[in-house]
């Protein structure tokens, strides 16, 4: 891959990126990021070996690839200081900024730009990421192949063909790392009232989370399926699963879904 990638911002989601993408075989010198203070930076060029600038401008001139990778708050003053230079280059835009929608990023930058958005989860950090993106329709194919590659990086892509299903990829993956360690906590409670120690019931209920999702990913049966072969009738599973139904849990999951689908459009 010869294209040069330029990351506006060096924090937490830029760094999981920038490190993926080195492990996975990109050249650290066609990687710049920026960040104004450089005390940000000398930690990632030392570690990665990647070229770094505190003046964005001077980031975006030979850059193939943009990406916006600061807190949403300060997107549209960065993107307008830097509007001159983007339109002299016009190179894909990648958004990972939670909330922005494709049209007023592009707008802020002076229009005319191929964008992609994304939205990414926290543990991207670690590698076992999930993105829902979505390209307007100035995105060329190689450019989402690009972007497909950039994001594969820190774990699962998927493509939405319409930026609103994006509010659903929030409800499914983007916040939902926030319900599975609430399940943690609620399994470490009631192990420990069962007897266990705290410790012994979090990390029993951890890598249980992960052994059935590890299993569920290599498995060519279905959720239900594999749920079904471990309830024997009339047994100990089958009698927690009656329980979590009886109680309504997939109403619960639904409407936690709905409520975050919803507040995801509100932001938009
Ligand atoms: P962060 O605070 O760790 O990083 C932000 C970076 O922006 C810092 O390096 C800061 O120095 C830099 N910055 C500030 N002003 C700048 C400027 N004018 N020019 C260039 N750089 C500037 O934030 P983060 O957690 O990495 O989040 C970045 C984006 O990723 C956000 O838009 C957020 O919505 C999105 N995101 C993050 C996560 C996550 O897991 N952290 C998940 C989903 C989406």
């Amino acid at each position: 891959m010869a294209s040069r990638v330029t990351f506006i911002g060096a924090g937490n989601m830029a760094g999981a990126i920038i490190g993926g993408m080195i492990d996975s075989g990109f050249a650290p010198d066609a990687i710049t990021a920026t960040s104004p203070s450089d005390e940000m930076l000398a930690p990632l060029r030392d570690r990665l070996g990647i070229r770094t600038e505190t003046d964005n401008d001077a980031a975006v001139e030979q850059a193939d690839v943009v990406v916006l990778a600061v807190k949403p708050q300060i997107m549209r003053e960065v993107c307008e200081k830097m509007r001159s230079a983007i339109q002299a280059r016009r190179p894909l835009i990648i958004s990972v900024a939670a909330g922005l929608p494709a049209e007023t990023l592009e707008h802020w930058l002076g229009g005319e730009l191929a964008v992609v958005r994304c939205m990414p989860n926290t543990p991207s950090l670690v590698g076992a990421g999930a993105s829902g993106l979505y390209a307007n329709t100035r995105v060329e194919a190689s450019q989402r192949e690009l972007a497909t590659e950039l994001m594969e990086a820190v774990g699962l892509v998927e493509w939405v063909d319409d930026e609103a299903l994006l509010e659903a990829v929030t409800a499914v993956s983007g916040s939902a790392p926030a319900y599975f360690f609430l399940m943690f906590e609620a399994m470490e409670e009631a192990g420990a009232s069962l007897g266990l120690s705290a410790d012994t019931a979090r990390r029993l209920a951890m890598q249980t989370a992960y052994g059935a999702a590890k299993m569920a990913m290599q498995s060519d049966k279905t959720p239900a399926e594999l749920k079904r072969n471990v309830m024997s009738p009339g047994g100990t599973t089958e009698r927690a699963i009656e329980h979590l139904e009886g109680a309504g849990l997939r109403r619960i999951v639904q409407d936690a879904m709905n409520a975050c689908a919803h507040r995801a459009s509100e932001m938009a």
